[in-house]
């Protein structure tokens, strides 16, 4: 089982911020802002290449939710999933990482490495 398998099935411990029958939202163990939180699908998904589009339809929704609940609706917030090698995804499980709390910094091409510039 993935670890965000395992953390859907409360195998491993998380600090959630939402949840619902097809969802979980929980801060991210490595904040790369003030508010960094991962939204997922209780069931596996590798990536955002095997979503399906209708999945995808609640997940916005639940989405828009996280940025009320944790109050950066109004001030801006960036939402961002990673896909494969390329994209930096570490963790296959889909996620969809949802950050704010601060003016982001923007700029994926200047390093080796994309996450640093998040
Ligand atoms: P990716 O690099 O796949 O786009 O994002 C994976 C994210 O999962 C990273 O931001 C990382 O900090 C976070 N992460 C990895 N392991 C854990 C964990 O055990 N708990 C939580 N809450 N976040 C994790
Ligand atoms: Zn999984």
């Amino acid at each position: 089982m993935c670890l965000f398998c395992k953390i859907v099935n409360k195998e491993i411990p998380s600090n959630v911020i939402l949840e619902n029958d097809n969802f979980l939202a929980f801060h991210d163990i490595n904040p790369k802002a003030p508010v960094h939180i991962l939204a997922i699908p209780k069931i596996h998904v590798d990536s955002f290449n095997e979503l399906n589009p209708e999945l995808m339809s609640s997940m916005t929704e639940f989405i828009q939710d996280i940025a009320k609940e944790v109050k950066i609706d109004k001030s801006g917030y960036r939402v961002i999933t990673n896909v494969g090698d390329n994209g930096g995804q570490e963790v296959k499980h889909l996620h969809f990482h949802v950050l704010g709390g601060a003016r982001l910094k923007w700029g994926h091409f200047s390093d080796a490495d994309p996450k640093n510039n998040l």
